[in-house]
């Protein structure tokens, strides 16, 4: 059998395959036809790059996102491989230097936009330039019922006539049925089925829970304040939603953006390139941010609204903790989610049956928010896995809820509704229920209906809490016809007739955050060595102005500081130094390793060690680098240097007056960094 290790260890830097991946790269280099159903994160792009740079020929790979491509390209390059893009942001001298190692027969792998297959010169181009394979990349966008439909994929089978049948793999992450059959029409068409391969959708790495909205901006404040220097996606529900929680975050002295499809397109790719750069950055967004972010070190994916489904669910907190490292997933929602999405649904254009399919998908994704135990059996069963439970990633294995038999709360509540005609919202029907006498309840002759004042045994939140678990099973639904008042659907009737038993969750009360994740990967009296590790790395990439990922990953330096290499020879081992960034970096990271490199820690922070003031000073650099240009990032940079940080965290100032006495503290510093310091101070 063909040795795929070596190529792997030594271009990719990796020690070995993740699941799937084997079988799928030696079915590729076997000559298969071969789909590959992954999920997010899984690791599809080796699954074409290896078999690309063992085989003879060159290998096209098509693939939707341009800035996608182009981080990919940049990381095949630094690596050593012979990679280019042909896209319509190309420069022509680009596009030249791709054409030469294409006729010198050097090109290794060439991606291409799906747009390009429509110009004839494309398949000129292809005929001429000896491929011998094709990868489909994210397939799914041949589907014409998918979110993200391409019209231009739908020439690939064509292409791939034109080209004489060539071998083809096509990879995406949407599982079901009816996106792999569309997948293999409109890709393979006569050729038939390629060999297929599902791997599981668990990612084990991800952290799922779920909270109800009570303060929502401060419970997505305090969340981020808790994991400040962590890149971060924040989704939520409408554009200017998400201006006025970058501005929010910024406000905390957390580097923060917004990005929506509102913006001019410059305004986007800005913003894209940014977060892909910078370290520690959060992108409040609408759904717009999707497809294109590749980003392995995002640590958690917020949702402050309700997502569209359970579909899009997955796919959304899918964009955390690609490199693997633990990654955090929250969403906030709250009736009003509920009724919001309900409504899309029904606003829609779509004929009833599908209308009908996105309540209930609507309805997968509320079972999941107020699931009775382990989220990841309830997800994974959704996508037809089994998973035992138990699994000690999500929030209701970590503590688990308290239930109660809801069964007459919910008649009493149901009853209330059917009494009162279905004519009122939640806040009504609860003052009802509670026997308050308002105006409107006096007005409406309410005092007189049987189940006045029969809910006394709960309090107006515990209600809200019965009731929102009520639109989440679907019981009722807000009616947009009758100013949202709540009406009865039919499968509330077997529950008010007493013939269906109900178990409801009691809301756990509001935790503190605590900070948790990647933290944990290594101790705490390696943090320092962490710091200068990546300080290092983050000069390399400004210099290079690369991401600071594709210099190494998290998960790499975290290697190196577990392997302690004193030698070029022990770093070559750590897992993720391939050779050719074992020439360009190793010598580098191994100097800051050993200590050798001039001021890996700075003295200001040495001194610090092992006292109160050390962690504090290190939270205060995070904040200094986070709002260096200011808090709508577009200042001009004014930093702290790290005798001025180590003496705010001996002084640990409390009020902005104490802050400004201590030395180096002026005004323009007071004034960009002394509400987040203050903030620091008072939280350690
Ligand atoms: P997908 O396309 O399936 O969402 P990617 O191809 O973008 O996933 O890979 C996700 C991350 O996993 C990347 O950072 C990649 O470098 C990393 N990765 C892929 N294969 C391996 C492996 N065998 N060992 C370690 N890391 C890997
Ligand atoms: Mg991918």
């Amino acid at each position: 059998m063909q040795d795929l290790t070596s190529p792997l260890r030594d271009i990719f830097g990796f020690d070995g395959f993740r699941p799937g991946q084997e079988e799928i790269v030696r079915a590729v280099v076997a000559g298969e036809d071969v789909l590959a159903i992954l999920p997010t994160g899984a690791g599809k792009s080796l699954c074409f790059q290896l078999p690309a740079m063992v085989r003879e020929g060159l290998t096209v790979v098509v693939s939707p996102l341009i800035a996608l491509m182009r981080d990919q390209v940049r990381a095949l390059r630094s690596a050593g491989v012979e990679a280019g893009a042909l896209t319509s942001a190309n420069s022509d001298e680009e596009t030249e230097e791709i054409f030469e190692a294409i006729d010198a027969g050097r090109l290794k792998l060439l991606y291409i936009a799906p747009e390009r297959l429509a110009s004839a010169g494309t398949e000129r181009l292809l005929a001429r330039a000896g491929v011998s394979f094709l990868a489909i990349d994210e397939a799914h966008c041949v589907s014409q019922w998918g979110h993200d439909f391409r019209p231009d994929y739908l020439r690939i089978g064509a292409l791939r006539h034109a080209l004489g049948r060539i071998q083809t793999a096509a990879f995406t992450a949407t599982a079901d049925a009816e996106t792999r059959v569309e997948i293999v029409q409109k890709v393979f068409g006569e050729a038939g089925a390629p060999r297929t391969f599902i791997e599981g959708f668990d990612r084990p790495n991800l952290f799922l829970e779920f909270r109800p909205k009570a303060k929502p901006r401060a419970q997505l404040l305090e969340f981020c304040k808790s994991r400040r220097g962590r890149a971060g996606i924040i989704y939520a529900g409408s554009r200017n939603k998400t201006e006025l929680l970058a501005q929010a975050l910024r406000d905390e002295g957390i580097a923060a953006m917004h990005y929506h499809a509102g913006m001019e397109p410059e305004a986007r790719r800005a913003a894209e390139e940014r977060f892909q750069i910078e370290d520690g950055l959060v992108v409040c967004a609408t759904i717009a941010f999707g497809m294109g972010v590749d980003k392995p070190d995002i640590r958690y994916v917020l949702h402050a609204d309700l997502p569209k489904s359970i579909e899009a669910y997955y796919q959304e907190i899918g964009r955390g903790g690609r490199d693997g490292l633990p990654a955090e997933t929250l969403t906030l929602y709250g009736p009003d989610d509920i009724r919001l999405r309900r409504a899309q649904i029904d606003e829609g254009l779509a004929p009833p049956e599908r209308k009908a399919a996105d309540h209930a998908r609507l309805n997968a994704l509320l079972a999941l928010a107020e699931a009775p135990d382990c989220r990841r059996t309830t997800l994974l069963g959704y996508f037809g896995e089994e998973h035992a439970g138990g699994c000690a990633g999500c929030d209701l294995c970590r503590d688990t809820p308290e239930r109660f038999d809801g069964t007459e709360a919910v008649r009493k509540a149901l009853s209330t509704i059917f009494r009162t005609e279905e004519r009122y919202g939640v806040g009504h029907l609860i003052d009802v229920l509670l026997g308050n006498e308002t105006e409107k309840v006096r007005n409406a002759g309410h005092t007189r209906v049987s189940t006045f004042g029969i809910g006394s045994e709960y309090d107006k939140a515990q209600w809200q809490t019965i009731f929102r678990q009520m639109m989440a099973l679907d019981l009722v639904r807000h009616d947009p016809d009758r100013m949202n008042a709540l009406r009865l659907l039919e499968r509330a009737r077997p529950v008010l007739r007493g013939e269906e038993r109900l178990e409801l969750r009691r809301d756990s009360l509001v935790r503190r955050e605590v900070r948790r994740g990647v933290r944990e990967e290594i101790g705490e009296e390696d943090q320092p060595l962490m710091s200068a590790l990546k300080s290092t790395r983050r000069g390399l990439a400004e210099a290079q102005k690369v991401p600071a990922y594709v210099i190494f990953p998290d998960r790499t330096l975290i290697e190196m500081i577990r392997a302690r290499p004193t030698s070029l020879d022990a770093m070559a081992n750590v897992s993720g130094v391939g050779a050719k960034k074992l020439e360009k970096y190793g010598a580098t990271f191994l100097e800051v390793l050993t200590g050798e490199a001039h001021d890996p820690v700075h003295p200001a922070r040495q001194k610090l060690h092992g006292e109160e003031a050390g962690p504090l000073y290190d939270r205060l650099q995070s904040i200094a680098l986070g709002v260096a240009r200011g808090l709508d990032g577009t200042d001009k940079p004014l930093s702290l240097s790290p005798s001025l940080l180590a003496r705010i965290a001996q002084a640990a100032p409390e009020t902005l007056d104490a802050l400004a006495r201590i030395k180096g503290m002026d005004a323009p510093r007071i004034e960009r960094f002394g509400k987040a310091i203050l903030d620091a101070v008072a939280e350690v």
